[in-house]
């Protein structure tokens, strides 16, 4: 109910902005559009959080929200994620996301749903870029992109990120298992995958081919019983996860299992995995140091996708120099264990630093409720 009430009042901008403006998460954010077709049933949010290094670029996420707010904290929290990941990674993006709130079932085919997404997309005028994220796909992409030219990761061109990002996450796994554990190899390392979608299935297949003792956790049957069979991995029930005795959590899931409440029972001397957000909060990169847990900043290892992406901006893509690229990350992990290591800092704070000196924090905020089927009207 709460939900059907906000949309009523979201036809006054002024009210749209000031539930942005409190939401915790605000972070001088600067444009958020939420975005509405009557005709698809879309009804979508996207956040610009910062442009100094160029425009917000970011996936698109399509997912199940119990409450209006919670996905407006995913993507407050996500955009700005982008803007540190982008940065660290010196990419020429600021940072950017959206989420679609998935409808129980659509209103029309999903191919007309995501043509009406570009169209949101579309309305930025390139101040936004986006790609692929969790519950979305390339051929959702390629819907999208009949409607708005600012979108990556198309088959054409840089294609599927997936590959990418778990090849920085084991480079970034490895790097942190050198420093807390003291070992090169990750022969017989256990590690613990939590999801194994896009990313965390070709990060199975990466451990695999280098030893490891690998367990895996999904709440989808199809996904875990594929990494059974190729790879002989190991099965934990979700609510076992943190009960397990491992040398490395790698949550590619969804943001927030690192907390309070899981660090008291985890059994693990690193994180290190490709799911944006995975801290709770900031101060739980603390409770992490005083737990000797090493955390590799989820934003620095699992950059492969999105390095992947801006191979194709300014030359025609290539694969080879996308992975020379993505290999980078290992230095960016090691200099910031060093750092942390030296100033006697959590690596989350040295990570932060590190973004922030690529940045600058943008000034001014616009806010947004765009009507798509008006934006169709200018368009035809
Ligand atoms: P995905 O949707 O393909 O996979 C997520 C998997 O997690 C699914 O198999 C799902 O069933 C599983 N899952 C959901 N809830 C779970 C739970 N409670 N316990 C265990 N498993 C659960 O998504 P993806 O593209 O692989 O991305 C995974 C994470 O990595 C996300 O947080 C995403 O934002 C982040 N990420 C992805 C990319 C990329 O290139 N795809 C890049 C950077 C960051």
């Amino acid at each position: 109910m709460a939900f059907c009430k906000k949309m009523k009042e979201f036809t006054d901008v002024k009210r749209f902005q000031d539930l942005i403006e409190s939401q915790p998460d605000f972070d001088a954010h600067e444009e958020v559009v939420f975005a509405r077709d009557e005709q698809t049933g879309l009804q979508a949010l996207i956040a610009v959080h910062n442009l100094s290094r160029g425009p917000g670029t970011g996936g698109t996420r399509l997912w199940r929200y119990d409450q209006f707010e919670n996905a407006l904290t995913d993507v407050l929290r996500l955009s700005a994620g982008m803007t540190y990941k982008n940065a660290m990674a010196e990419l020429p993006f600021g940072g950017g996301k959206a989420v679609i709130l998935a409808p129980k079932e659509f209103k029309s085919t999903r191919a007309e749903f995501m043509q009406a997404f570009g169209r949101a997309v579309e309305s930025l005028q390139g101040r936004y870029c986006t790609a692929e994220d969790v519950g979305t796909n390339c051929d959702d992409m390629a819907e999208i992109a009949k409607s708005t030219r600012h979108i990556f990761g198309l088959r054409e061109t840089s294609g599927d990120p997936s590959p990418y990002t778990a090849r920085g996450v084991l480079l970034g796994l490895q790097e942190s298992v050198r420093e807390a554990l003291g070992t090169d190899s990750l022969k017989d390392v256990r590690v613990l995958v939590q999801g194994v979608g896009h990313v965390g299935y070709h990060l199975c297949r990466l451990l695999y081919e280098k030893g490891a003792n690998i367990i895996v956790s999904d709440v989808n049957e199809t996904a875990l019983a594929r990494c059974e069979h190729e790879f002989g991995v190991d099965v934990v029930a979700p609510d076992r996860i943190f009960k397990t005795a491992i040398d490395v959590y790698a949550p590619c899931a969804l943001g927030a299992t690192v907390n309070e409440r899981s660090i008291a029972q985890m059994k693990c001397g690193v994180i290190a995995g490709a799911a944006n957000n995975q801290l709770e909060s900031n101060e739980t990169a603390e409770l992490l140091r005083q737990a000797d847990i090493l955390y590799a900043p989820d934003y620095v290892i699992n950059a492969g996708g999105i390095i992947n992406i801006a191979c194709e901006v300014s030359q025609s893509y290539n694969a080879k120099i996308a992975t020379q690229k993505v290999d980078e990350i290992q230095g960016r992990v090691r200099e910031i264990f060093a750092r942390a290591k030296a100033e006697n800092k959590t690596t989350l704070a040295v990570a932060g630093e590190m973004a922030r000196e690529r940045f600058q924090t943008g000034q001014s905020s616009s806010f947004r409720v765009e009507d798509l089927t008006r934006t169709a009207a200018r368009m035809a």
